[in-house]
């Protein structure tokens, strides 16, 4: 695949400031696609630099000409939109389908969402005898994973921009061909030099120093709760603004009066999509006592159609496939019975997972409790809605979760109970607006709409 040898830092592309590069690696076939440079703490260095020049102009660039100037990246995304999901699929593994309608599809939604937002928010209002105005932070340090290349990135850079910061990204290693693309889709936008600046790099290089720089006033992290809590002590020690997307072991609540078949079927298919490397993902399924044995026979059923290199593609990488492996050998020793999958790999090739369901999971074991980040579903017993609740809060996460009710008043009055961040109510419908970010050890801070803006945004109250 095509890859640029340098960094996009102040409007160009240029040389890295050492040798090193990284190897991107196809994960369906093992194949090597590209290599891109490893970066170090000087191309961190001048990329702070140039975003920090770049700041002062852009932020005092009226609104509606940074909506102008996403709107037309937003345009760039739509045009490339082929190009992108053949990336994404070439680094990701995930099957062109879903590369085009969720990885290419998304951050078009998401971008034009902040092309409108930045024309429309109030970035001033009266509070009593206040004038309160909420300016942008400054140079955001954003640190990114694979699982969504795009989205990811975007659900940064976007209000980002709208809100008048200026933006470095040290995107994940295993995915940054997507984010070179995004960086050429800049350029093209026509956004001023230094405004969005692009280190690929290795993440205890690179991304901490990215996190460490005192010249970033905020540092926006998805990925691991593991690296998270470092970002955000080196974020505390400097006193800068952090936000954080970590983990998550969201609960489907399927109540009793739920259409059971079709809540099964849309729950298997939200584990599987993406091979299950989905923060967000409802890797926990419960179900009440009388429901539980059909369940477990439409689960069966339902996940038979996901077959591993049609509708469903291989893990990131190897340590990855290895690690969802180790998790599904450690259900099966904690006691939990398989109903589909197992720990060997369907293909020799390519760093495939089979696609996993679990019965007899109580809400303590391991699969219960960590994250999984694999095709692995654990589906959980209850005995009434009170121990419902109690496992579907019961673990360290909060991230999203989903209820099933005849009555969606039901599932509503449930769905207020839960310790999350994101609820869907009978299956739901993405919404780019709605606010998406964690309750407890699932994170800080929010991403999309007009809550993802107001992270970029300091405030200012003048009294008169
Ligand atoms: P990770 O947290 O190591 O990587 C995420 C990003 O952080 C990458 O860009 C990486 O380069 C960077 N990074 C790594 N170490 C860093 C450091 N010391 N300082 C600054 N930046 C650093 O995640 P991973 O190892 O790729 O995945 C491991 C697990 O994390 C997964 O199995 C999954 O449970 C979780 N995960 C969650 C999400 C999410 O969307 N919340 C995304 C990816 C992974």
């Amino acid at each position: 695949m095509k890859a640029h040898d340098g960094m996009y830092i102040g409007g160009q592309w240029r040389p890295a400031a050492g040798p090193d590069t990284i190897a991107v690696v196809n994960p369906a076939d093992e194949q090597v696609i590209a290599h891109v440079p490893a970066g170090t703490a000087d191309d961190v260095d001048a990329a702070v630099r140039a975003a920090r020049e770049a700041f002062p102009a852009w932020a005092a660039t009226p609104p509606a000409e940074r909506a102008a100037r996403i709107a037309a990246l937003r345009d760039v995304l739509v045009a490339r939109k082929d190009e992108i999901a053949e990336t994404v699929t070439a680094e990701l593994g995930a099957p062109l389908a879903l590369s085009r309608t969720v990885h290419a599809g998304v951050p078009v939604l998401v971008a034009g969402s902040y092309a409108e937002l930045a024309a429309s928010y109030s970035f001033e209002e009266r509070i009593g005898n206040s004038t309160v105005l909420l300016e942008p932070v400054g140079v955001v340090g954003a640190i990114t994973p694979w699982n969504y290349p795009l989205h990811q990135v975007v659900a940064k850079v976007a209000p980002a921009l709208a809100a008048g910061c200026t933006v470095v990204l040290k995107p994940a290693e295993d995915t940054p061909l997507t984010a070179q693309l995004f960086a050429e889709a800049i350029h093209e936008a026509g956004l001023p030099a230094g405004v969005f600046n692009l280190v690929t790099g290795l993440g205890p290089v690179a991304g901490q120093a990215l996190a460490a720089h005192e010249g970033v006033d905020l540092v926006s992290f998805t990925g691991s709760t593991a690296v998270g809590r470092q970002i955000g002590a080196t974020a505390g020690a400097a006193v800068k603004r952090v936000a954080l997307e970590l983990g998550g072991k969201s609960a489907n609540v399927i109540l009793p009066s739920a259409d059971l078949a079709k809540a099964v079927s849309v729950g298997i298919a939200n584990v599987m999509s993406n091979s299950g490397q989905t923060c967000s993902a409802w890797t926990r399924m419960l179900v009440h006592r009388n429901q539980y044995d059909e369940a477990l026979a439409l689960a069966a059923a339902a996940v038979a159609k996901y077959v591993p290199g049609e509708r469903v593609g291989p893990l990131v990488n190897a340590k990855q496939q290895k690690r969802v492996r180790g998790y599904i050998e450690k259900g099966l020793a904690e006691g939990a019975r398989l109903v589909a999958g197992g720990p060997e790999a369907p293909h020799e090739t390519g760093y495939y997972v089979s696609p996993t369901v679990f019965a007899d999971v109580t809400w303590d074991m391991t699969i219960a409790q960590e994250e999984i980040f694999g095709p692995v579903l654990s589906i959980l017993k209850y005995e009434d809605e009170e121990d419902a609740l109690r496992i579907a809060n019961g673990t360290v996460y909060g991230l999203a979760g989903a209820v099933w009710a005849a009555d969606e008043a039901e599932a509503v009055a449930f769905a207020r109970r839960m310790d999350t961040g994101q609820v869907d109510i009978n299956g739901g419908r993405f919404n780019p607006l709605a606010p998406f970010g964690g309750y407890k050890q699932s994170g800080v801070g929010r991403e999309l709409g007009p809550h993802g803006l107001s992270e970029y945004l300091q405030t200012k109250s003048l009294q008169f």
